[in-house]
């Protein structure tokens, strides 16, 4: 980041007229948390959590696991934190836990799908989480959200975690905030639904760009379809805002489309609350939305919509904002 951004990355990021974008860091390990808090971060927007699962032939034990989530809770000091719950599976398998080989590991069982098959690994982590939110500001995020029974099923076990912990008098924020990330299809096509069942949604634009134009990103044949910025998932953006927005809750971006100036109108046009991006980019996002009002950012993200490609709305947004 340039000097000038970097003077102003721990001041909150307000367009020049009035608006605030909150800007939070996705990070993927403790050491990160320190890097995110030098840089700015007004919060954790995604804690990965599946480097605690990586590498090693057994689960994390629930004490491992509130160990970390404090630690990191600590150096946040105050500024939120949201944990999203194991997202293996995909392109991510988990060793230990015999695995059937899958023909579309990216269409397969991953994320929320894997953990309500493992409840009891899946209630350890929500224990964990529990447990470090008691006196620190925790959220909980759950990844690969597709149907409105999933989500239900997710907190019927949250809900017996917590009972759990009731019972044994072990404290935890009894009011902590359940989200989903937005990142299946389905998931923007009944937002509204989904939004009447959690405090709030953070797009995840890595896996919803590959599912939305049908692009596997590992694939190089097809790999450029799978592109953020494309009008057909800004308008799944657009969509998944508006339906937030309706119900009275908010709505963040924790893909790599964050991270990209050149989004930075659009998403701000868009009307997102919050851009998650890794702990360095902070700077120049924040520097970004200052640079930029918000009738300016609303014209320039319908335009982007009304483009035929990728590639037109990059042109678009660098003509429009002389970048
Ligand atoms: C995403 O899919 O955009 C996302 C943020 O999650 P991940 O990259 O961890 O799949
Ligand atoms: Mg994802």
């Amino acid at each position: 980041a340039t000097q000038e951004a970097q003077a102003a990355a721990h001041q909150p990021a307000i367009t020049r007229d009035g608006k605030q974008v909150r800007v939070f860091a996705n990070i993927g390990s403790i050491s990160d948390v320190q890097v995110a808090v030098a840089n700015g971060a007004e919060g954790v927007g995604l804690l990965r959590t599946e480097f605690l699962y990586l590498g090693r032939t057994n689960a994390p034990t629930e004490e491992e696991q509130y160990t970390v989530y404090q630690a990191i809770a600590q150096v946040l000091d105050g500024r939120p934190l949201i944990i999203r719950t194991l997202d293996v599976g995909g392109d991510k398998p988990l060793p230990y836990i015999v695995k059937v080989p899958e023909a579309n590991p990216f269409l397969g069982w991953r994320g929320i799908r894997f953990c309500l098959d493992h409840p009891d690994l899946f209630k350890t982590q929500l224990r964990a989480i529990l447990r470090a939110s008691a006196g620190h500001n925790i959220k909980v995020m759950l990844p690969m959200i597709a149907t409105v029974t999933e989500v239900r099923a997710a907190k019927a076990i949250l809900n017996e975690a917590q009972a759990e912990l009731k019972q044994a008098n072990i404290a935890f924020d009894k009011a902590i905030a359940v989200g989903i990330m937005i990142e299946v299809p389905a998931a923007v096509a009944i937002a509204d639904q989904l939004a009447g069942e959690v405090d709030f949604f953070s797009i995840g634009t890595n896996d919803l760009s590959q599912y939305v134009m049908a692009g596997d990103r590992t694939n190089p044949r097809v790999a450029s379809l799978a592109d953020a910025l494309h009008p057909a998932v800004l308008r799944m953006v657009q969509q998944t805002v508006q339906a937030a927005h309706a119900a009275g809750i908010w709505v963040g971006l924790c893909g790599e489309l964050a991270a990209d100036t050149l989004a930075t109108p659009i998403l701000l046009g868009l009307g997102l609350d919050e851009l998650s991006v890794n702990p360095q980019t902070i700077p120049v996002i924040k520097q970004a939305i200052a640079q930029l009002s918000v009738d300016e950012a609303v014209a320039i993200a319908a335009s982007a919509l009304q483009q035929d490609s990728a590639t037109q709305v990059r042109n678009l947004v660098q003509q429009l904002t002389h970048k």
